[in-house]
């Protein structure tokens, strides 16, 4: 067997995998305490759907008017039913980001998720983007959607990631926003740089933030992997289908076995679905969006199997960030 020194980490959401080998190890004088050697600490993290369809998603955009969205074919709730079948294969629990323009379009999909044990939680209503709304129309547009979403699933939704992960340095008022509203927790803050989204000196790890106006809010943002000098997002989505899953894979095993730290991975329906219809746009966009989506279900059941895996409240609660 593999014998990993353990990590000195504690919290409910740590455990130390059962000890591999038939016998029990021999004890020298002098040796260490062999249960420091002969374990190693597995973490708990949060595995989360972005649930919305492939005619929303903010790269295709220029190339799908708004107002066309009501007249494509529906396809998310096929693409999450799969999902959810893979969930209950293999008896994982998550977070599932939903839209409210799908919950209005298909809320017998938002009650499949909350039936099967999953957390139910908010994407935002329009999937525009944060800092192209006024924060008027971002408030009101929030509080429709996460009324939406209780009342189908009948309890309070208490997190919420945005649209393209858009709380960035120019939208922080959106924060004070979800503790009016009571949202616990947000997950929209991505510490890289990207051409849409990111803020690259923020906490790699879950913790408090604090909004303008002084109130805080937990945090888990969007995970990272460090490689020397190099921040890299191995969290999901995109990077998740366009990286070798090895690369993936090593970058999410450092953040559990090297940094003790948890990771948030997320994925949209739409990119197991390699039927979709082609949306012609440019290059850099078909790129980020088409490729590799008939490896991408595969490559998913193989992450959770090699991954210890939650509901994104679960892991906040286990780190003593939410109360309930
Ligand atoms: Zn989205």
């Amino acid at each position: 067997m593999n014998s990993k020194a353990t990590l000195s980490m504690s919290g409910p959401e740590l455990r130390r995998a059962d000890h591999e080998g038939a016998e029990a190890p021999a004890v020298r004088a002098g040796a260490r305490a062999p249960q420091a050697v002969e374990s190693k600490v597995v973490v708990t993290n949060a595995f989360t759907i972005d649930v919305e369809d492939y005619y929303q998603v903010s790269a295709l955009a220029s190339a799908i008017p708004r107002d066309t969205w009501n007249q494509r074919e529906s396809r998310v709730a096929a693409s999450t039913d799969r999902i959810l079948a893979m969930l209950e294969e293999k008896r994982i629990k998550g977070t599932f980001f939903v839209l409210g323009w799908v919950a209005d379009q298909v809320p017998q999909l938002v009650k499949r998720i909350a039936a099967q044990g999953h957390e139910v939680a908010c994407h935002g209503y329009s999937h525009e983007l944060i800092y192209r709304q006024t924060p008027t129309v971002f408030a009101e547009e929030t509080r429709r959607a996460k009324q939406l979403l209780e009342d189908l699933v009948g309890l309070p939704v208490i997190g919420y990631r945005a649209a393209s992960f858009s709380i960035t340095p120019r939208s922080e008022w959106a924060l004070d926003t979800l503790i009016e509203q009571g949202f616990v927790y947000d997950s929209s803050i991505f510490p890289v740089r990207h051409d849409r989204y990111g803020m690259p000196g923020a906490s790699r790890a879950p913790g408090f933030v604090h909004a303008p106006s002084g109130g805080r809010i937990a945090e888990f943002p969007m995970s990272t992997a460090a490689f020397g000098p190099f921040r890299v997002p191995v969290s999901g989505g995109g990077y998740f289908r366009l990286l070798p899953y090895w690369f993936t894979r090593a970058g999410l095993r450092s953040i559990n076995e090297k940094e003790a730290l948890p990771f948030t991975f997320y994925l949209h329906p739409w990119e197991i679905d390699s039927e979709q219809p082609r949306v012609k746009t440019n290059f850099v966009s078909r790129f980020r969006h088409y490729t590799n989506l008939a490896k991408c279900e595969g490559r998913l059941r193989q992450l959770l199997g090699d991954f210890r895996f939650t509901t994104m409240r679960n892991v906040l609660r286990a780190r003593g960030l939410l109360s309930s």
